[in-house]
């Protein structure tokens, strides 16, 4: 009798310490309301004929509660799998691959533990989108990652011979070859390191303007993982974007600054507090900026502020 007693109150503390946990993990705790961004806005010079282009290559069929503390476990979110088509006279990029063609087979070798909470939709492969807008593959100057987890990477296959543009961190990171990531599968793919030898840059301590027209420009957000970067384009009509990756996984993360429940920022981050020290640095240039978009790899609402690639091959697009 003694020893079932026992028993009973060992179970009863261990689904109480499960609760706790559970609670704690995905309850509401918002980050400190940082002073807004407080230093210059330097201007750009983006020349006329730059555009961004939305490219959405599946979901992600999570909950809200897995993108941020507080977030709702019954409320569906379809987690945007994407990537940004920046054009450029001097070449155009790429921010991200989203899902490639092979997304199936490279699924199978993530983790089965992720792979069993994992959902997605596959729509249509960068590659493919562009090619049905009539773009020209070889208009594509390089593929600029913001990181380099599988879902960011899948379509690198995809775009034989296009240099993919990482960090020195980054590229460490893809050699030391983590399970959430496809690179350590792919043959072929050419990365180049660049380094950020430009002085600080919205509040972030060091940038790479690529074309030296400030209309694209990377900064250093180390957190998610070693080398994940920022990227600020900023077009012809003043319209400035931020890609922040995963940075947050919704937009919710910056407004409600929320982080992500801390058993996804376990597997999720190589550094949680790097991360939360960038996630401060964007509200506080949210703050200063209102009208910046910010679009995080994973929330449709953020892409949703960019056009789509045409739908089907337009003179004007090809052209530019
Ligand atoms: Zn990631
Ligand atoms: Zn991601």
């Amino acid at each position: 009798m003694k020893n079932r007693n026992l028993y009973v109150a060992a179970a009863a503390g261990a689904v109480l310490v499960a609760l706790a946990l559970v609670l704690r993990t995905f309850s509401a705790l918002p980050l400190p309301i940082p002073e807004a961004y407080a230093g210059p806005i330097p201007s750009a010079r983006p020349p006329m004929e730059m555009a961004v282009f939305s490219v959405v290559t599946g979901v992600n069929h999570r909950v809200a509660a897995f993108g941020f503390r507080g977030g709702s476990l019954f409320e569906r979110r379809e987690f945007s799998m994407a990537g940004a088509l920046v054009k450029h006279p001097k070449g155009d990029l790429l921010i991200d691959t989203g899902f490639g063609r092979n997304i199936d087979q490279q699924f199978r070798t993530l983790p089965l533990l992720f792979r069993t909470i994992t959902f997605y939709s596959l729509w249509q492969p960068a590659a493919d989108q562009l090619r049905a807008a009539g773009y020209d593959p070889k208009s594509l100057h390089a593929i600029l990652l913001t990181h380099s987890h599988w879902d960011h990477v899948s379509g690198l296959p995809d775009f034989p011979g296009v240099p993919v543009w990482v960090t020195p961190q980054e590229h460490e990171f893809i050699r030391k070859s983590g399970d959430m990531d496809f690179c350590r599968l792919f043959t072929g793919i050419r990365y180049e390191e660049y380094s950020f030898e430009g002085g600080p840059y919205l509040g972030f301590p060091a940038s790479h303007d690529i074309y030296g027209d400030a209309s694209i420009v990377v900064v250093p957000a180390p957190g998610h993982t070693p080398g994940s970067v920022i990227i600020f384009v900023t077009l012809p009509d003043g319209t400035r974007y931020a890609f922040v990756g995963d940075l947050v996984y919704q937009l919710d993360g910056i407004t409600l600054r929320e982080e992500r429940p801390w058993l996804v920022r376990r597997k999720a981050d190589t550094d949680a507090e790097g991360n939360r020290e960038n996630m401060l640095r964007i509200i506080a240039l949210k703050e200063r900026i209102p009208e910046l978009i910010i679009v995080p790899a994973h929330d449709m609402r953020g892409f949703a502020r960019i056009p789509r690639l045409p739908q089907t091959s337009s003179r004007t697009f090809m052209s530019q």
